[in-house]
């Protein structure tokens, strides 16, 4: 059986949101990736405890930290992943008042948190920054590939 689940991808601006997703779908990080205006609509299939299922990801381009997040944007979304950046404490200084803002604009739907850049900044550092934040996060390089497929698939699952 087939089945289609909209993904949204959240976070501030320049925190490796569309990086990511190319990651994912094509398997590599252009440098020279320039962000769009609007939103992209990536597909791909994966398989996730037998089942096919076909990702449908959006990615809005500038900055959706959740007040501007539109209402289109969101509408029918199945699950988010929420992607703050390792190296700029800005784009998670307030974490939890920003899922807190999320969960009531998106409720009932698995948010995964990723903690991502991690190529930029010292392991040690980052089991500190993780350890610091309100709730787990997974960390993940769009640069080297780490942990992205496992996140897209442990998110794909929790949405089953
Ligand atoms: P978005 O605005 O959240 O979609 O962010 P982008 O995906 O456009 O990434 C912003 C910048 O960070 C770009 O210059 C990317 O090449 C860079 N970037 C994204 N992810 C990573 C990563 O995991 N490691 C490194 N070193 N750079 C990254």
């Amino acid at each position: 059986m087939s089945m289609a689940k909209k993904v949204i991808l959240i976070g501030h601006f320049g925190v490796g949101k569309s990086s990511l997703v190319r990651q994912f779908v094509h398997q590599q990080l252009s440098e020279e990736y320039i962000t769009t205006i609007g939103v992209k609509i990536d597909k791909k299939e994966i398989q996730v405890n037998g089942s096919t299922i076909k990702l449908l990801i959006w990615d809005i381009a500038g900055d959706d930290s959740q007040q501007k997040v539109p209402q289109s944007y969101r509408l029918g979304a199945h699950g988010a992943l929420y992607v703050l950046d390792l190296s700029r404490p800005s784009t998670y200084e307030n974490l939890n008042e920003e899922l807190i803002a999320l969960n009531e604009l998106i409720p009932n739907i698995p948010i995964s948190v990723l903690a991502s850049k991690q190529d930029l900044v010292p392991n040690e550092q980052v089991e500190k920054i993780l350890s610091e934040l309100p709730v787990s996060a997974k960390p993940t390089s769009a640069k080297s590939g780490e942990n992205v497929e496992e996140a897209f698939h442990q998110l794909a699952a929790q949405m089953l």
